[in-house]
């Protein structure tokens, strides 16, 4: 079905994946008056607890069509979406973000060619199928350099910092266990990474929200930063480009564009992801609209809401190892935030096994200036190794 709707609220808005992305959609959707149903394979998924649950797994087209069913309009809370229950969802249900760049997203070569497509540049990279030809691009991109597979790579999983000539058969050969192809990237030396979060709505809106200044550990987002420690020209550059690649990629829903800068001021797009986006949890407080509602406003056709940084925030992941910490803190008063006059506003996603480098949830912490908000983070000491 290619009509675009106005769901308004009432409707029911089913979603595949039952993740914490999912629950905190649910939570501003239903704040919205909207309904939610969720396909997840895992009883008592994040998402189930808040809303309703079809427990089944991703590839089963009957749980799908059930999930069809009952919905007015399908979306989606991560990125690998069995292509064929995507296509028959398409075709029997209203499903406004379409498969296109769910398809172009899932691929980093596919990714890659589409962001150049739109006019953004990407690291220089290569397309490697074979130890030749990844000697003969190592030899051209010098060292080091990334190697990654194309596809099922995340925090940083799938990929191989290559330091000398000496690593290319073992980086070759323990990448190309995963079959997929492989593609290797010019290291980039970064001074800051970044990502703009854009929303582009059925109707064809678009508003991005303000830059956040990410800072990773062991490739696991640990904070975001905003406004981000960059000049307004460099903000506003970031911003544009998110739209650009909103625009160009023809997205409906949230799309998230992860870039890094260099010391020189350039911005290269390391890569995309088309929903709801870690480092954008800080909008929740932080924003007049969140980014799980602005997601909510574009499938469902309403005019997108405003924007606007409301406070400087510092979102903070909590993984399995910060929980216990967090939760002794949380049973006394914090002196802490009360002397340096922020609000640490907690999410917890329950999920019952609080395992090491898990996400468990994160805290905005909201404050006069980012300085304070890094202050108590670092007084806290629960995300001391
Ligand atoms: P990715 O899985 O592509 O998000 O990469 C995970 C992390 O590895 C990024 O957040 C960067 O810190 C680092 N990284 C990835 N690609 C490059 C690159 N081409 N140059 C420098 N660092 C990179």
């Amino acid at each position: 079905m290619s009509t675009i709707h106005t769901i308004l609220p009432g409707g029911t808005i089913g979603v595949l994946g039952g993740g914490q992305l999912g629950r905190m959609l649910a939570n501003a959707g239903s704040a919205m008056g909207y309904r939610f149903i969720a396909l997840d394979p895992t009883e008592d998924a994040p998402m189930g607890q808040v809303a309703e649950q079809i427990v089944a797994h991703y590839d089963d087209r009957d749980a799908a069509r059930k999930l069809a069913e009952r919905s007015d309009v399908i979306t989606y809370e991560f990125e690998n979406v069995d292509a064929d229950v995507a296509a028959m969802l398409l075709a029997e249900s209203y499903v406004p973000q379409g498969s296109k760049l769910l398809y172009t997203t899932q691929h980093r070569l596919r990714e890659k060619r589409a962001i150049e497509a739109a006019g953004v540049k990407v690291a220089p990279y290569s397309e490697i199928c074979s130890v030749e030809e990844l000697r003969e691009a190592v030899a051209r991109f010098g060292t080091p350099c990334v190697l990654k597979t194309a596809t099922g790579g995340y925090d940083g999983k799938g990929q191989w910092v290559i330091r000398s000539e000496s690593e290319i058969i073992e980086a070759f050969e323990t990448l190309s266990l995963a079959k997929t192809e492989l593609v290797l990237e010019q290291f980039i030396d970064f001074t800051k990474e970044i990502s703009v979060i854009a929303a582009r709505s059925s109707k064809g809106e678009i508003k991005v929200f303000p830059p956040a200044e990410n800072i990773h550990i062991e490739n696991i987002l640990h904070l975001s930063i905003v406004p981000a420690r960059i000049d307004k020209d460099l903000q506003q550059e970031a911003e544009r480009l998110a739209i650009k690649i909103a625009e160009g990629l023809g997205a409906v829903g949230l799309v998230a564009v992860e870039m890094f800068v260099t010391a020189s001021g350039e911005l290269y797009v390391n890569e995309l992801a088309p929903r709801p986006h870690n480092s954008g949890h800080y909008t929740m407080e932080a924003c007049h609209t969140s980014q799980f509602e602005q997601h909510v406003r574009a499938i469902c056709g309403l005019p997108l809401g405003d924007t606007t940084l409301t406070s400087p925030v510092v979102m903070v992941n909590v993984l399995g190892q910060h929980m216990e910490p967090l939760l002794q803190k949380l049973a006394v008063r914090d002196v802490v935030a009360e002397r340096l006059h922020v609000a640490p506003k907690i999410h917890l996603y329950g999920k019952k096994d609080a395992v090491f480098k898990r996400k468990m949830g994160h805290i905005n912490v909201l404050g006069p200036t980012i300085e304070a908000a890094l202050e108590w983070i670092e007084e806290t000491k629960i995300w001391k190794a």
